[in-house]
């Protein structure tokens, strides 16, 4: 039996896996039920061979007691000395939200495909991987090297109690491992090399309360920050979009820098739904507001910076009693693998294979945890790659096509043929 049609024929346990994996509900936040789904998988890898370990990531960000952030590392060891490959899925999934016809942690199998949070991501590309790896290990017991699998917390939510910890700790390391690939919903001929850069600030202008009946005794925070919108519409908006990058980002409306003004807030704090009483009259002294930049591999966060301070700065010059202050929440460099990789070479003569196309190089307009793997397990050599189609994500009704499945667990065994044997 040749490897593609060993995987065909475990469509129906590659479908009852996926329908598992959903009906779990692991969603983030809060973070439910992780323990649940890691002891889960392990049980599974352990019967294939795998050596199982559960690593809680404790004291990371958003770790508790009643909230503890469970990862699973599972290995597979080859007769032979070798290199070795890891499938890393995040286990998490983010809110239901409304507008469902199926039920969310259902896992309903409806013409071809299967329903459910976090169906296509990615809990779908998390099942792809472990039936490509058995598969794979049942068609060649003498490979050489080794196969990970990791199911891991948190990625929806940043990944500080996922694979950044787990990076920290060394599982990461290039002498460990040489080859990642992270099975997200990037469409089943498509390899996706990394993804744009990230900037949250926040800017908050400062007044003075006063009453509202006399507003001239105060100095109106929410004015000010009219004013640094305006000037963010004349100056800043058209300055982002003149920047234009050689990265291959889709959608195309993302190939260019992005500033997204997440919230704003100003004056009175928003009362709570069983408050029934009338504002109280005052002007407001402070407004904030979030922004989310996002950056290309031809500009420099410095510069990203530097532009936003220069425009408060213009507002400045033309308000006199113009008082900001910004800070920074958090920042991820934009990162993207080398189109010569071995992975994405492996991946991508895997694809044109099976699919009998040419495969597509993408990059992300948000950042996942490529970005960990990267920067704190310093391994270039890392993909995503995975079926499901990317628009579905956090929507209702998100689901994962079985056939989409079975060409990507194809995809993913040629890959581990190609380069364990
Ligand atoms: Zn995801």
């Amino acid at each position: 039996m040749t490897l593609l049609s060993n995987i065909a024929a475990r469509e129906a346990d590659l479908i009852r896996l996926t329908q598992d994996l959903i009906r779990i509900p692991t969603l983030n936040p809060p973070g439910l039920r992780y323990l649940d789904i890691c002891e889960y998988l392990g049980t599974r890898l352990e019967k294939t061979g795998f050596k199982v370990e559960l690593v809680r990531a404790k004291g990371a960000l958003a770790d508790s007691e009643k909230y503890p952030r469970w990862n699973l590392v599972a290995r597979h060891k080859g007769q032979r000395p070798g290199e070795c490959v890891h499938f890393n899925s995040h286990h998490d999934v983010v809110e239901v939200g409304h507008g469902w016809s199926t039920h969310p942690f259902g896992g309903e199998l409806k013409d071809g495909k299967i329903y459910g949070r976090g169906a296509c991501d990615m809990k779908g590309g998390l099942a792809t991987s472990v039936i490509a790896a058995e598969a794979f290990i049942a068609a060649n017991p003498d490979y050489a090297g080794a196969i990970e699998i990791s199911a891991t917390a948190d990625e929806e939510s940043g990944g500080y109690g996922g694979v950044a910890y787990l990076a920290e700790q060394g599982y990461f390391n290039p002498d460990r491992v040489q080859h990642v690939i992270i099975p997200e919903p990037l469409n089943k001929d498509r390899i996706c090399l990394g993804h744009r850069g990230v900037w949250w600030a926040e800017i908050e202008t400062n007044g003075r309360i006063a009453h509202g009946s006399m507003p001239f005794l105060g100095d109106c925070a929410v004015r000010h920050m009219g004013a640094v919108l305006e000037e963010m519409e004349a100056t800043l908006f058209p300055l982002l979009a003149s920047k234009r990058t050689e990265m291959p980002v889709v959608p195309d409306g993302a190939r260019q820098s992005t500033l997204n003004i997440n919230s704003i807030h100003g004056g009175e704090p928003v009362q709570d739904a069983d408050y029934t009483g009338l504002p109280s009259a005052c002007v407001p002294d402070r407004c904030k507001i979030v922004i989310d930049r996002r950056f290309l591999m031809e500009e420099d966060i410095v510069e990203v910076k530097s532009e936003v301070a220069a425009m408060l700065e213009s507002v400045k010059a033309a308000r006199p009693s113009f008082e900001y202050e910004i800070r920074d929440l958090f920042e991820v460099q934009p990162t993207m693998t080398e189109e010569d990789a071995p992975v994405v070479k492996t991946v991508q003569a895997a694809i044109e294979k099976v699919l009998n196309t040419q495969a597509e190089f993408v990059v992300s307009p948000g950042t996942y945890d490529q970005k960990h793997i990267d920067r704190i397990g310093k391994l270039k050599n890392c993909i995503a790659y995975g079926p499901g189609i990317l628009d579905l994500a956090h929507q209702p009704d998100e689901w994962v096509g079985v056939q989409d499945m079975i060409d990507s667990a194809g995809v993913m065994a040629l890959t581990l043929e190609e380069l364990l044997s």
